[in-house]
């Protein structure tokens, strides 16, 4: 009962400890996981996506400021105006100098619509007659009748296999502030998809325009999300139902939405110039993979050296328990098993000499006059006699015979496998061995003898019943003169 309290109280040490280590490495796991969560979200949501979105636009200006003032240029041009006022006699010199405008300025296109005429000259000849209700000419007849003295316009350039262009349509007004036409150049928009390309594919981010009424104006190559086509509505899109609930119109700002099941963070912001939305996204789970990477790897570490502990805690608990327990069994002095001992191995040879059969006899030492030794020499030169005892008494015996130190200055031999008679030789061999022997002690040699009872297992005995007719033989031993040895027959006696 107290061997297996021992094991339960060892068992649910290492069991805290174990507890203890793994919900510490756990929480220091988990909570440096979600600090760098917080801090990456944190570095995404307010410098990241806000930083993209500040070079596309810059970008975007960019490309557009440059164009803006050689439409603004080409709307002040006297020559422009006059060939108009009269009457744009030989188109060649307006093509020409279109042509001028569009190479030395690295321009995608330049163009003059008249409004006289409604003839549409473009670098390397007349386009075509613009037309009121042909829809491709709508943003003529807009620019027409807008206050503003120019916009900014994306669409397919007719003139150039219907490439999406930037154009900047410019009001021209004669000498008397009359409208004449609209003159500007077109810009491709290539410069625009190719960062977009490249922020999508180097930062793992989502860059697209959206314009007022929440359709796609201008995407990458690989389209906008779900590969969505320019033209498309975010509000059609399965992936944007969470973010159209909470945006319903494009509005600047930081959002984040879940699309399928994952986690997005976007950044919304107005571009002024185009009256459009640029959209920059990112997913969640692409951010922060490598920290959920590491943080399995973490844990993974945590498991392994609590696993090493455990384990070591294991030996090093078991190593010190077979320790004590071997301790508890020895006596010190003589490192023969002690009583304890004795008891646990002789409840075993017992059992098996009379499961056999087998015969088994038990002897009983008692070291002669002892007492006066120790009183004659002193207490050390008794231990030293009583370690060289127990050595001679061993080196008379086999190795499996059992020895102990019963107590003080008797021991007890059972000896396996061994009859009466032969039981009888081998005490008078130790009894002669130890009378021959003599033992030296600073400098004085010390004569010593032994006693021995002597009696053979009986099938009906205990442990008890046998050392009981063992110690009645080494009583008769001493009473019958010390130094000799006696057998006692379970009921017949014999010296
Ligand atoms: P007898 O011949 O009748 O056995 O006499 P004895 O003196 O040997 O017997 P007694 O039982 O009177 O004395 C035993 C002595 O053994 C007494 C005790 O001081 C001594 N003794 C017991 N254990 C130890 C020990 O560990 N070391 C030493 N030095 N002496 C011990
Ligand atoms: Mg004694
Ligand atoms: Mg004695």
């Amino acid at each position: 009962m107290p061997h297996r309290s021992a094991l339960y109280s060892q068992r649910s040490l290492v069991l805290t400890l174990v507890a203890l280590l793994g919900a510490g490495f756990l929480a220091t796991s988990l909570l440096s996981y979600y600090a760098s969560r917080a801090s990456i979200r944190d570095s995404i949501v307010n410098t990241e996506l806000p930083l993209t979105s500040d070079t596309v636009y810059s970008e975007i200006q960019k490309d557009l400021v440059r164009p803006i003032l050689i439409s603004s240029m080409m709307s002040r041009d006297t020559f422009m105006r006059d060939w108009v006022v009269n009457g744009e006699k030989d188109p060649v010199k307006m093509t020409r100098y279109l042509d001028e405008v569009m190479t030395h300025y690295g321009a995608y296109t330049a163009f003059f619509v008249s409004d006289s005429s409604h003839t549409y000259y473009h670098a390397k000849g007349v386009l075509k007659q613009v037309r009121i209700d042909e829809p491709r000419d709508a943003w003529y007849f807009r620019v027409r009748d807008m206050k503003d003295p120019y916009e900014i316009n994306v669409g397919p350039d007719l003139a150039n296999k219907d490439n999406l262009t930037f154009f900047i349509n410019y009001k021209v007004y004669d000498y008397d502030n009359r409208f004449i036409g609209a003159a500007g150049v077109g810009l491709t928009v290539d410069a625009v998809i190719k960062l977009i390309d490249k922020y999508q594919q180097r930062y793992q981010r989502s860059v697209y325009f959206v314009d007022a009424f929440g359709r796609l104006v201008l995407t990458g190559a690989s389209g906008g999300p779900e590969g969505a086509h320019i033209g498309h509505s975010l509000s059609e899109l399965a992936s944007m139902k969470s973010l159209i609930s909470q945006l319903p119109k494009p509005h600047s700002g930081s959002y984040e939405y879940s699309a399928h099941g994952q986690g997005h963070f976007l950044n919304v912001r107005y571009i002024p110039e185009l009256h459009w939305y640029l959209f920059v996204d990112k997913r969640e789970d692409g951010a922060l993979s490598d920290i959920r990477q590491s943080l399995y790897l973490n844990l993974l570490i945590c498991l392994l050296v609590t696993l090493g502990v455990l384990a070591l805690l294991n030996r090093v608990i078991r190593r010190y328990q077979r320790k004590i327990q071997t301790q508890a069994t020895l006596d010190s002095l003589t490192e023969l098993p002690n009583r304890r001992g004795f008891d646990l191995l002789a409840v075993q040879a017992l059992h098996e000499a009379q499961r056999e059969p087998k015969p088994l006899t038990a002897l009983l030492l008692d070291l002669d006059h002892f007492k006066t030794l120790n009183d004659t020499y002193g207490h050390m030169a008794g231990d030293k006699v009583l370690i060289g005892f127990a050595r001679d008494l061993q080196s008379c015996l086999r190795h499996s015979d059992i020895v102990c130190r019963w107590g003080g200055e008797e021991f007890i031999v059972l000896l396996k496998d061994t009859d009466g008679d032969t039981a009888q030789k081998i005490a008078e061999k130790i009894r002669r061995h130890v009378e021959q022997q003599g033992y030296s002690y600073d400098g004085h040699s010390l004569s010593l003898t032994v006693s021995i009872g002597a009696t053979t297992l009986q099938a009906d005995d205990t442990l008890h019943t046998l050392l009981s007719r063992a110690d009645h033989a080494m009583y008769r031993a001493k009473q019958t003169g010390r130094n000799r040895t006696c057998v006692e027959m379970p009921h017949s006696t014999y010296a």
